[in-house]
Parts: structure tokens; C-alpha cells; sequence
């Protein structure tokens, strides 16, 4: 079915890829699997199935869907997108040395912070994509992986894929890209040669905010080798009924992305105008510092995530966020309901004052995951929020 698929486009493999009618119901969508094991007709004699945690059914409908729509031959899905990162930080050998872009998810930086140092004798360096000529000078001889985000988070720095993986290639270094901010449809890292991709299923993949997964995408046999062995070995898989939410979301992935797209670029040009808005941070808008890499690496489309530089402070940003009525005040992003986060007291707070500071990460910034509402009533309520400033 995955070659098969292959010659379709995007929409159509993103409804059939990696499923086909179930062979003894004719069930049109993949069922879930809800059994622990699967019976062995002789010793050793399997279907291909013997124990739930190694393999799943509705878990490897899921992952070959996902890893053709990536571009990848394997993906492996996890019960969390940090469980995936965590999995694929065991790539490395104790004591290696890694690469990470310095604005990314705080969750992915505690784990290396918090976890991996301690435990693996991780050793990290931070680049800045803002400064590409610089990103040379952190790479040594111990360096093992690059780890980039792009866009980031939540500053939406972007970062050249093609230029990151010709300076890993000649070097051996393994590329990671955790492609959440813009799912497959928009951006696959694949295509520019990075070797492996990561993704928090439970933002756009899935969509609709009602399951927690991850998945982990490559098309290097050596890497997809090794993470087979350590999904099984490691064990943190997606359960089936997760497996089977995803499934369900991303068939609907380009219909959805369109609008989300469509939507975040009325409302970051309006925020623009804003006289409330200090500063609007946007892939898509011609300030943007790597606005050229975005149009070259991301199809087309900009996302759907906004960063916005409010002029007031804590107490202004507190009384703006209060008022509104249509986005929603919460973590998370990627589903079909507009959401808006304060990063300094939400998804950034794990990380040190002194460190957020540095990056820029101040009170007065909000973060909007812009949803599929209309997106006259997201302006609205916007406008009506911006007044208590
Ligand atoms: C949410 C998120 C993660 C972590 O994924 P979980 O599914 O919450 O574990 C990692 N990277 C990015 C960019 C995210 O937005």
C-alpha cells in the first residue's frame, strides 16, 4: 500500500497511506487493536504480531501513514513527542555531544538540561539560527547530533535545513528536526537531506486536542534499525487507541492546514497594524529576519503559530488575556480551537529566569496557536481583548 500510494498526492495519501481494509470484516477504517498478544500457530509461527509492545496494528497503520506523508521508509510512535525525543537522544553514546537550536519547546530543553545531562553525560551547545555563520564554530569532532526546531518556540526562528544537513553530512553528525510547528504538509525535512524527524502528535498531526503521542520519522536504514530495536527495548509506545485518534486526525491534515494558514496570516497582518502590538513575529511577514528561508523550506505556507510583543506589562498582558472569549487561555497548540499561551508562566516556565531573559522571552510576549474558526470572530475577540490594555 505505501508504494502504492506513493504516485498520489499528499491529500489522498494522507486518507489511504499505510491502511487497507481490515481482511476478515472488511472494516473500512483501521480497528483498535485492543489485545496484549497474538496467538502463535507453532513455535515461532507468527503472523508477524506477537506481543503488543513490539508490534500493534493500528500503531503500524498509523506510523506508515506518517512516514509517507514525511517522505521517510519507517516511523516509530511514541506515548508522548518528548517520550520520541527522549528515544532518540539513545541514538548517542554516553558523553556525546549535541547541537540544539537555543529557542526551542522548554520541555525539550529540560529534558536535556534536567535529565540527559545527568543520566547520559549529555554535553550540549546552543546555536542561534539568527546568526547562520556562526553555527560552524559549535560543531567539534564530539559532536554526534544537531537538533533544530523550525520555526521555534516560541521565538519562530528559522532555521536552514539544506545549509544543517550539508555541514552534518560531511561530518557524520545525525540531523533532528522536531517538525511539530509545521506537520508534513507544510515542511519535510526529509526532503532536505535531514536524517531524522520528530513529531508531538498531539499538536497538528492529530489535531483536535484529545490525545497526548509522539512519532519519530527517517529513511536511513541504520537509524531506522536502531530505533526499532530501542522502541521495543525502551518501550514508551502509543497505545492503540491513541494510534487510532491519530489516525482519524490526520487524514483531515491539508484541509485543516489550509485554514489554519490562511487564518494566522489575516491576523498576524492586522497585528502588525496594532497600535497596542510592539512586535509581531511571523514567518510570513517580510520583517520576518529569515522570511526567504521560510518561503524556500516551508511550501508555501507560514504556519499557523503567531508571536506577539504586547506594549504593556504583566498586569496588561494579565487583563488582555482574561477577556477573551474565543481563543482560549491554555498549553498546547496544533488543534482546530484557537489557543493563545504566555510563555514565561506557561510552556517556558522549566526554563531560568536569567536564560529567558537572554532569549528574549520577556512578560509582555504572547504566543497564539491560531485555530479553524473564522477568522473574522478570532479578530473580534482579539480587538475586544487588546482594549483592557
Ligand atoms: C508539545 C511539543 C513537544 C512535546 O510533545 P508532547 O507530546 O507534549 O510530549 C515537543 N516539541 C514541540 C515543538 C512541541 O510543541
Amino acid at each position: 500500500m505505501t508504494t502504492k500510494t506513493k504516485k498520489h498526492h499528499f491529500d489522498t495519501r494522507a486518507i489511504h497511506a499505510g491502511q487497507e481494509p481490515e481482511p476478515i470484516t472488511g472494516a473500512v477504517m483501521t480497528p483498535i487493536f485492543a489485545t496484549s498478544t497474538f496467538k502463535q500457530k507453532s513455535p515461532g509461527k507468527h503472523t508477524g504480531f506477537e506481543y503488543a509492545r513490539t508490534q500493534n496494528p493500528t500503531r503500524l497503520a498509523f506510523e506508515k501513514c506518517i512516514a509517507d506523508l514525511e517522505g521517510g521508509t519507517n516511523a516509530f510512535a511514541y506515548s508522548s513527542g518528548l517520550a520520541a525525543g527522549a528515544t532518540v537522544l539513545e541514538l548517542l553514546k554516553s558523553g556525546s555531544h549535541l547541537v540544539a537550536v537555543d529557542d526551542m519547546y522548554g520541555g525539550s530543553w529540560r529534558l536535556f538540561e534536567a535529565v540527559r545531562k545527568r543520566s547520559a553525560n549529555l554535553q550540549v551547545s546552543y546555536i542561534n539560527p539568527d546568526l547562520p555563520e556562526t553555527i560552524d564554530s559549535k560543531i567539534s569532532d564530539e559532536t554526534k547530533m544537531i537538533w533544530i526546531e523550525t520555526p521555534s518556540n516560541p521565538l519562530l526562528k528559522i532555521t536552514d535545513l539544506t545549509q544543517i544537513a550539508k555541514i552534518a553530512k560531511t561530518r557524520n553528525i545525525i540531523t533532528v528536526v522536531d517538525n511539530t510547528f509545521c506537520s508534513p504538509y507544510i515542511q519535510r525535512p526529509l526532503e532536505n537531506g535531514i536524517d531524522v524527524v520528530i513529531h508531538s502528535v498531539t499538536k497538528y498531526i492529530n489535531g483536535h486536542s484529545d490525545m497526548v503521542g509522539g512519532i519519530v520519522v527517517t529513511k536511513n536504514p541504520e537509524i531506522a534499525e536502531a530505533l526499532e530495536f530501542l522502541q521495543n527495548a525502551v518501550g514508551s509506545i502509543l497505545d492503540p487507541f491513541s494510534c487510532f485518534l491519530a489516525l482519524r486526525g490526520v487524514k483531515t491534515l491539508p484541509l485543516r492546514m489550509h485554514q489554519h494558514c490562511s487564518n494566522a496570516e489575516k491576523i498576524a497582518h492586522w497585528l502588525d497594524q496594532h497600535p497596542k502590538v510592539e512586535k509581531v513575529i511571523y514567518p510570513g511577514l517580510n520583517s520576518h529576519p529569515q522570511h526567504k528561508i521560510a518561503t524556500t523550506q516551508m511550501n508555501g505556507f507560514y504556519g499557523a503559530m503567531i508571536s506577539v510583543y504586547l506594549k504593556t506589562d504583566m498586569a496588561g498582558v494579565r487583563r488582555a488575556l482574561e477577556k477573551l472569549s474565543v481563543f482560549t487561555l491554555a498549553e498546547s497548540l496544533g488543534g482546530v480551537e484557537s489557543l493563545i499561551g504566555h510563555p514565561v508562566t506557561m510552556s517556558h516556565g522549566s526554563i531560568p529566569k536569567e536564560r529567558r531573559t537572554n532569549l528574549n522571552i520577556s512578560d509582555n510576549l504572547i504566543r497564539l496557536s491560531v485555530g479553524v474558526e473564522s477568522a473574522d470572530d478570532l479578530l473580534e475577540d482579539l480587538n475586544q481583548s487588546f482594549e483592557e490594555i
